[in-house]
């Protein structure tokens, strides 16, 4: 079997557990598969590297910022090959240079395009494990990219796609994927199994678990993931596209604190106004979640939306750069709130389950923003400071714990 093992920051952020993923690896060398490991780079490594960026320059230049941040996976590469080798196993690292590993040019948001796996391949034929880095790729430039944060589970899901894997497994710090981030969700219930589009919909939603990317992947190229602890044997939970077991009415609750709100207010209320609006952000390669446009009144309406924290900065001065086109008064911003959603493929054919969610925030006393709702989720916006409180009400209300 070729088998490949994602781990993650916690996995591997001290000696001891580099120690001890690199057992768990040697074990199914040693059981006669072909291993392809990817790591991310050691603890909260890469939040450190981006502190010492912000440090020196409060909006490092993409490309700079992709060139330091791929430093952390190159670290725990290496010292993973070297533990490996102590153990009397030969194994090597490779970089998304060495692999070849290709990606569009956003840095700090780029897509893998292709993965040469001849590198690869060879490695393996001669009886070494390889560990590749996660969370990196080469553009067309020849320059680092990174593929965003949270990116490690894509490079191991493409890297399990490009090479036709037996397996992927995806190690973190909890059991598996979970009703609700079992950390802010005491009552949060493990899955045995989850479909590709509930999953997508959760880790675009802000179930930070699995990278979203890494998802949309496995479902393109039918890749079974495993999500599981890297500190003990339990059985995790399977991601696959059809599940057994008997619907439940919702499959999990999703918080996003990374969300902020753009209230672009008295735009004329003429044909277009949209089309121009997003498009600007479209052009900055920007995600626009949530939007809601306001009945026109006096010949003007608002349009507000939200976007990630990242590109806040961003998608403020691109908006304000055509505010003569645009035409509007004045931009709001607000970066206190968050998002609150639901998810579950039961939504469609229970017409109940939003006001059961609005149900349960009202009892909480919980003012609600914004709603946006398709056949699969309900997305809330609501205070930040609420979030937590929030995310515990619905989950319950769904009766979704043991
Ligand atoms: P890694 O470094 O292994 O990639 P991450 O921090 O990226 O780990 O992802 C694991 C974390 O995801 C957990 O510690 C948990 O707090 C969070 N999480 C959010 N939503 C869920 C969920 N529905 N099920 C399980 N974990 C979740
Ligand atoms: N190290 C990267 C990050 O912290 C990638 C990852 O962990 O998947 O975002
Ligand atoms: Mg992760």
């Amino acid at each position: 079997m070729l088998i490949v093992k994602k781990f993650g920051g916690t996995s591997v952020a001290d000696k001891e557990r580099i120690e001890r993923v690199a057992g768990r690896c040697i074990e199914d060398y040693k059981n006669g598969n072909d291993v392809i490991v990817v790591l991310s780079a050691m603890g909260k490594y890469t939040d450190e590297l981006i502190g010492m960026a912000k440090d020196i320059n409060d909006k490092p230049p993409k490309r700079e910022l992709d060139m330091l941040m791929t430093i952390g996976e190159q670290m725990s590469v290496s010292l993973m090959a070297m533990a490996m080798n102590k153990m009397g196993v030969p194994a090597v690292s490779l970089n998304a240079f060495q692999v070849s590993m290709h990606t569009t040019s956003a840095y700090g948001n780029a897509r893998i395009k292709r993965i040469d796996t001849e590198r690869i391949r060879r490695e393996l034929d001669v009886r070494k494990i390889v560990i590749v880095t996660g969370f990196q790729g080469v553009n067309k430039y020849d320059d680092l990219t990174t593929l965003g944060r949270g990116g490690s589970d894509t490079t191991a899901v493409a890297l399990a796609a490009a090479m036709h894997a037996d397996a992927c497994e995806i190690y973190t710090d909890v059991d598996g994927i979970y009703t609700a981030d079992p950390r802010l969700v005491p009552t949060a219930r493990k899955l045995k199994e989850i479909t590709y589009d509930e999953m997508l919909d959760l880790a675009t939603l802000g179930a930070g678990v699995l990278h979203n990317r890494s998802v949309e992947l496995a479902k393109k190229y039918g890749v079974p993931l495993v999500v599981r602890s890297s500190m003990n044997d339990h059985e995790g939970t399977i991601v696959k596209e059809e599940v057994a077991v008997e619907r439940m009415l919702i499959s999990g609750v999703a918080l996003d604190t990374d969300a902020v709100r753009i209230a672009v207010i008295g735009l004329r209320d003429v044909p277009g106004m949209a089309f121009k609006l997003f498009d600007i952000l479209a052009k900055k390669n920007i995600n626009v979640d949530v939007i809601l446009q306001s009945i026109g009144r006096g010949g003007t309406k608002d349009i507000s939306f939200t976007v990630n924290k990242n590109d806040m900065d961003e998608a403020v001065s691109a908006i304000e750069k055509n505010k003569t086109r645009l035409g509007y008064e004045e931009l709001r911003k607000d970066d206190s709130i968050a998002k609150l959603s639901i998810v579950g493929a039961g939504l469609v054919s229970n017409p109940g389950c939003a006001a059961r969610m609005f149900e349960s925030l009202y009892n909480e006393n919980v003012n609600i923003n914004m709603i946006s709702t398709s056949e699969v989720r309900v997305t809330v916006l609501i205070n930040e400071k609420d979030g937590v409180r929030a995310m515990n009400a619905v989950h319950d209300a769904f009766n979704l714990d043991d």
